[in-house]
């Protein structure tokens, strides 16, 4: 703790040893249906065997550049945003009851999310709180989750609500839609002007580099907006959450656009509409028995 009573170190690692108890949980029987979907995994980004819902193949272009490079390059970029939040004063105590709340929500999404990406089971997730009254989340490549506080307490999200901002930004990580961003972008330039055989580490970690701060400010195509909603409601639900609370999300960010304040953010890239939310209502009932077997095999709590 600083001199003046603020925590600096808000953020949290959920590598393997807090991770266990939560791993554990699926060894039993009401937990056997997920531990099915675990096993049924593809490698890399693919779509799960037993996925409810339907958004395809990952991008195969992604894999014109370097997926370690690119997590490395989002890592460094992730540590100097909380590095600045620090010395600004803006980064949230690992003990205020909203970084909690985060990490108790993260902790039930995270254990779905290797079915849609091998990588993730190597990931280093981590969840940290800005204090900003930006309507604005993310999450980089390799798992880096930020919020700010301004989406939570601005759009009065509930539980299930930020559960579904979560996966859907956990869910454009786990599809590596940045990935294939940079691979259209870049990937693509130095393959034709330096030949295939450089597309290794070295010069790819470099491009990844100086990708990296567009990380943070990365608009997706319309494509990649569908696949992280649905993939973020299918985390959600079998996370334990309620899957209409998709809809409720996203009729508060429409009524947010226009009177956001300190800059557009979140709501700049992530345009709401009637598609958005008519696509989200339609497959609430894929992902509802989900939901319910979760809340069936969920402890009772109090
Ligand atoms: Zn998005």
């Amino acid at each position: 703790m600083a001199p003046d009573g603020f925590v600096y170190y808000s953020r949290m690692c959920f590598s393997c040893p807090a991770f266990g108890p939560t791993a554990c949980m699926m060894t039993s029987s009401p937990w056997s249906a997920r531990r099915a979907f675990l096993l049924a995994a593809g490698a890399g980004a693919a779509t799960p065997v037993l996925a409810q819902v339907d958004v395809g193949a990952a991008s195969s272009l992604r894999k014109l550049v370097s997926a370690p490079a690119l997590e490395q390059a989002a890592a460094r970029q992730y540590q100097q945003m909380l590095s600045e939040a620090q010395a600004r004063r803006v980064l949230v105590s690992r003990s205020h009851p909203s970084l909690q709340r985060l990490h108790a929500i993260a902790r039930r999404l995270m254990v779905y999310a290797a079915p849609w990406n091998e990588r993730a089971r190597q990931w280093r997730w981590e969840v940290s709180l800005i204090d900003s009254a930006q309507i604005n989340a993310f999450c980089m490549p390799g798992g880096k989750i930020v919020f700010y506080t301004g989406i939570l307490e601005q759009l009065r999200l509930s539980d299930d609500e930020a559960a579904m901002v979560m996966g859907h930004e956990m869910a454009h990580a786990l599809r590596e839609h940045a990935r294939e961003r940079l691979a259209k972008t870049q990937g693509t330039h130095l393959a034709l002007r330096l030949g295939a055989q450089l597309l290794g580490l070295g010069d790819l970690g470099q491009a990844a580099a100086s990708f990296g701060g567009q990380l943070l400010t990365l608009k997706y195509g319309r494509s990649d907006e569908s696949e992280a909603d649905l993939v973020g409601l299918e985390l959600a639900a079998r996370g334990g959450f309620e899957p209409a609370a998709a809809v409720s999300l996203w009729r508060k960010m429409g009524q947010a656009t226009g009177r956001q304040s300190g800059g557009p953010a979140f709501l700049s890239t992530h345009p709401t509409g009637p598609a958005r939310i008519r696509e989200l209502t339609q497959n609430l009932p894929k992902v509802q028995g989900l939901y319910e077997a979760a809340r069936r095999g969920k402890a009772p709590t109090g």
